[in-house]
């Protein structure tokens, strides 16, 4: 379970700094549509909320992270009433009491193949020409756009994915990507 032993380790504040640096863009992009319209439907706050938990943010976190940016579009007891109950369930502490676990790229792929704001793997669900877009606007050279959309081109959204970690964390090889979370740990060890 990506989650044991990690609670806390990773504060809301340093979000912005680490989904530039250390997220695959399935989580990349959930990051950056809440922060620019401060709402993710059901299907997105299940996949972002619990890759957060992962990684190492404690329910109280979530709880104040997501509160922070709802209510830039609705009040506090809207928040309250609406969307507080998910993450607690989220975190094993309501409904059936189990602790959710991260989703895993088959998971992401298969299942949440419809894209609805943020949910999804981009390099499914996303068209060639908006991917290339993004990619661009992360950083990449038109060369290295064009060896992920190669991937991408034949399905293999996986190996699309290694791909582009190699290029973000300048590495010999390409990673072989199973989870968002198995991601996010290497790009934390290789960054140190
Ligand atoms: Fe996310 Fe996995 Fe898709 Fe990479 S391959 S973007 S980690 S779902």
């Amino acid at each position: 379970d990506y989650a044991l032993n990690k609670e806390g380790i990773v504060s809301p504040e340093s979000l912005d700094q680490l989904s530039k640096k250390s997220f695959p863009i399935c989580m990349r992009g959930c990051h950056e549509y809440l922060r620019t319209n401060h709402h993710l439907k059901h299907g997105g706050r299940m996949q972002y909320g619990l890759f957060l938990k992962g990684i190492g943010v404690t329910l109280e976190d979530s709880l104040r992270f997501f509160r922070e940016e709802f209510t830039k579009k609705i009040d506090a007891e809207q928040f309250t009433k609406r969307y507080e109950y998910n993450i607690y369930h989220n975190y094993g502490k309501k409904g059936s009491m189990i602790s959710y676990t991260p989703y895993s790229c088959l998971k992401i792929i298969q299942e949440n193949a419809v894209q609805d704001d943020c949910r999804g793997c981009p390099y499914k669900t996303n068209d060639a020409s908006m991917l290339k877009v993004k990619l661009a606007s992360y950083g990449l050279s038109s060369a290295h756009v064009q060896e992920v959309m190669g991937y991408v081109s034949k399905g293999h959204y996986q190996l699309a994915c290694g791909k582009y970690f190699q290029i973000m964390h300048d590495s010999p090889v390409e990673l072989g990507v199973h989870h968002p979370n198995q991601y996010f740990e290497e790009s934390q060890n290789v960054m140190g």
